[in-house]
């Protein structure tokens, strides 16, 4: 433990809320939120904004459930009275199928412990943090601490495909209006500032059917796509983001043909193309993949494709010359003895609709690793969830200040 960064009644108060934390009940907190069920797509967050709404009104937050049009809960709590600063603490309470059960080695449901990792499905991306998170509300009330300000915590549904049923909707009915924002995801509780965004491009090969006995005498649109498959790297741009680094692409899912017999005259590729922050206009984007398929017909004249940009979702950077990310840091100083040092995440959050759309300050931190979110054995460290909620109560009391007590 490092010395405290300011001295006087918040850091005081800061150190007793994070003194507070229970680890056993963030234990508690993470098993019953992976015992309700959440996949995306495939399921609903009722049964997760059910076990933190009642969490929370047993915490003294006043909730509330924002439906979207389709009737997908998220759950917006607040602590406090309404008074500035607000902070918004954003957790995604959907999770990706957890799959086949049988390449687990526990039911992914069930919230196995094994050698001080909680196994199972969103154990890390990311009940896990939202359990870290409501066990630090706890703390600062355990710790008797009076914020100044007002904390609200946005759970939301439907991240994993798009935020459009969660946090979209929250922005769409004017709820993110906070000073600043923190984004949970697992960061391993270093400091994100940016990430990247997605371009989803389609590109279809058109070619000419045939007897497949008499391959010359159609032209085989699987074989034209395979050209530009094999050439997709030459789309990207040379260029590199501080915290993200560069754009990447893949090929992600091909379909092409009607039986063994005809030579194809159709074939249609889906491609990642992952865009970094200053990469704003989709046509700059898709160009590239223009201009090599041009290349590829003055070499192969049968070449007949067209790309179109299917969805885009934009990159977010926010700056870290904000009190949110001092304040961040300094709670992770407190409890880890080293400044976190400030990252990009390779993955799309939630955390765009903070920054780009509401241009609230803000950052991705939580504990976890990314590199495990969407495994079989989805895993995450019990002293990460408890450094993690130790660190949240800090930043909580830091960011939110404690209320000078009356006369
Ligand atoms: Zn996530």
């Amino acid at each position: 433990m490092v010395g405290e960064g300011s001295a006087g009644p918040a850091s005081a108060a800061a150190r007793a809320a994070a003194d507070a934390v229970d680890p056993d009940e963030i234990l508690r907190f993470a098993r019953a939120l992976i015992a309700a069920r959440s996949e995306n797509p495939g399921g609903t967050e009722d049964a997760a904004v059910q076990v933190a709404g009642d969490v929370l009104t047993e915490l003294g937050a006043t909730t509330e459930i924002v439906r979207s049009n389709d009737g997908r809960p998220s759950l917006v709590a607040r602590i406090g009275k309404g008074d500035r600063p607000r902070l918004a603490w954003n957790g995604h309470l959907d999770t990706v199928p957890a799959g086949d059960p049988s390449t687990w080695s526990s039911d992914p449901f069930e919230g196995a412990v094994t050698d001080g990792r909680l196994v199972g499905r969103g154990a890390c991306d990311m009940k896990g943090a939202i359990a870290s998170a409501l066990a630090a509300v706890a703390g600062v009330r355990r710790g008797r601490i009076d914020l100044a300000g007002t904390l609200e915590l946005h759970l939301v549904a439907d991240e994993e495909l798009s935020g459009t049923h969660g946090t979209r909707v929250l922005r769409d009915r004017g709820l993110l209006d906070q000073d600043a924002a923190v984004v949970g995801e697992p960061t391993e509780l270093e400091l994100a500032l940016a990430e990247r965004g997605g371009a989803w491009v389609t590109a279809v090969a058109r070619g000419k059917a045939a007897h497949g006995s008499q391959p010359h005498r159609g032209v085989n649109a699987i074989v034209s796509m395979s050209r530009l498959v094999l050439r997709l790297p030459e789309v990207l741009p040379d260029r590199e983001h501080p915290l993200v680094g560069r754009p990447t692409v893949n090929v992600a899912i091909v379909a092409g043909g009607s039986a063994p017999n005809v030579v194809p005259d159709r074939c249609e590729v889906e491609i990642d193309r992952r865009i970094v922050p200053g990469e704003d206009d989709p046509d700059e984007v898709l160009e590239p993949f223009r201009r090599l398929v041009g290349r590829l017909r003055e070499e192969h004249p049968d070449v007949n494709i067209e790309v179109a940009i299917r969805d885009w979702t934009e990159a977010a950077e926010t700056d870290g010359d904000t009190t949110i990310a001092a304040v961040s840091r300094d709670a992770v100083a407190q409890e880890t003895g080293e400044p976190p040092p400030f990252v990009g995440f390779t993955g799309i959050t939630d955390a765009r609709f903070y920054i780009n759309d509401a241009r609230i300050p803000t950052v991705i931190l939580g504990p976890g690793s990314l590199t495990l979110a969407h495994t079989a054995n989805e895993s995450v460290g019990l002293d990460e969830l408890h450094t993690g909620a130790r660190a949240y109560a800090r930043l909580f009391t830091g960011f939110l200040g404690v209320a000078e007590p009356v006369g």
